[in-house]
């Protein structure tokens, strides 16, 4: 008998087992895949550490989780700065003096924010009704052209004209020459990979991959005096509400026989007619000097039944639906529902770090 049966081994199935174990609790994980880590998980080629379900980089203001995660790993001073390119011209993100410089030539702050109230000034509206009119008002034509329509239609499969404005609430305008995507305190790349972190986590911890709950599940509840689970929370309910919405991703991963093929990990391609919207260049997460190099190519669809879910849809169909799966989990006494899947909200890492530890707090407390 355990005391408790963790469905998943993410980060958040993780940390509450690494923190019930610490209290002396007997946990036994169990994952699908045929890897621990979830999404964070990485894939070692040529010496590179290839993120293997999407580009993973670290970042928190919370000093309590940076110290946290540090436990496991030592993390480099890694800072992402994505490039964006449009039709084969370059631009620096998060939009900042050296993308109004490309776009336009300005050199200093009062230039800049004059370009854009110009640009702003001659839309023809000042309500916006959906999320293109919401960007046109936030950060003007051009950039919104350039930058922002075409990759976000592909990423949500549909017009921007669709999309709801409160989807962009506001958009980071910077007027520093500061490339530096996050605004947090702390950000960095575990050195060697996510999989340390996952290790040290669940060190000591029985784990059993290649093991799908809904196998085996009265014999897997029959297992433990509580469930930690981590999965979609619609499947967990045998979908009786329906089907909750994901938008997915396929990615393509290449071994390149040379050492550089971009010049930064995270190159984003914001015209329509590309039809992946990023490419991803492991090595340079990690500085890395390997002869070889891996790269991935996003291309984003929707999750199926046979496909990864990646990203919630959070629209007022799927929250409807959402709300009647939680109201019955709020139910249950001898199952934890946590991470993204079990509460279909999108979660950064420092986030479900966080949230996982408040799991255990409510537990142990
Ligand atoms: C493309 C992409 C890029 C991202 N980039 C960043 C980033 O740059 N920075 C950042 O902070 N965050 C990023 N994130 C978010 C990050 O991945 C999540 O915060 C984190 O992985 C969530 O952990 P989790 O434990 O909730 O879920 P997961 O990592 O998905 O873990 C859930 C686990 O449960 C297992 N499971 C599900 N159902 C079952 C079942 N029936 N039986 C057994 N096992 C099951 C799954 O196999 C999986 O291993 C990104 C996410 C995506 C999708």
């Amino acid at each position: 008998m355990y005391d408790y049966l963790i469905v998943g081994s993410g980060l958040f199935g993780s940390v509450f087992a690494h923190e019930a174990h610490k209290k002396g609790k007997k946990c036994l994980v169990i994952d699908k895949r045929a890897h621990a880590g979830g999404n964070v998980y990485c894939e070692n080629i040529a010496g590179i550490n290839v993120h293997w379900y999407g580009a993973h980089i670290f970042h928190t203001n919370d000093k309590g989780i940076w110290d946290y995660v540090n436990q496991f790993a030592v993390f480099n001073r890694y800072t992402n700065s994505p490039v964006a390119n449009y039709k084969g011209e370059l631009y620096n993100l998060p939009f900042n003096m050296n993308t109004f410089y490309q776009l336009w030539g300005v050199k200093t702050p009062e230039e800049a924010q004059a370009k854009i109230a110009e640009q702003i000034s001659s839309l023809p509206f000042n309500q916006p009704k959906n999320l293109e009119e919401q960007a046109l008002l936030l950060v003007g034509p051009d950039i919104y052209e350039k930058l922002i329509k075409h990759y976000t239609e592909k990423q949500w499969g549909m017009s921007a004209k669709e999309l709801p404005a409160f989807i962009i609430k506001r958009l980071p305008v910077r007027f520093t020459f500061d490339n530096n995507y996050f605004n947090d305190k702390y950000q960095g790349i575990p050195e060697g990979g996510y999989n340390q972190i996952i290790d040290g986590l669940l060190k000591g911890i029985e784990v059993k991959l290649d093991t799908n709950f809904f196998d085996h599940r009265a014999y897997f509840e029959g297992l433990a005096k509580k469930v930690v689970y981590t999965g979609k929370i619609d499947e967990y309910y045998d979908h009786r509400f329906g089907a909750l919405d994901y938008r997915g991703l396929r990615f393509e991963h290449q071994t390149l026989d040379q050492s550089n093929f971009q010049g930064n990990a995270v190159v984003n391609y914001t015209d329509a007619e590309t039809p992946y919207t990023r490419i991803i260049e492991h090595k340079h997460f990690e500085f890395g000097q390997q002869d070889k190099t891996v790269i991935t190519y996003e291309y984003p669809m929707m999750a199926g039944k046979d496909t990864e879910p990646y990203y919630p849809i959070n629209n007022d169909q799927n929250t409807a639906v959402y709300n009647q799966y939680k109201a019955l989990s709020q139910q249950e006494e001898k199952v934890i529902f946590g991470g993204r899947l079990a509460e279909y909200r999108y979660y950064d890492m420092h986030q479900v770090i966080a949230s996982a530890l408040k799991a255990v707090r409510d537990e142990f407390n």
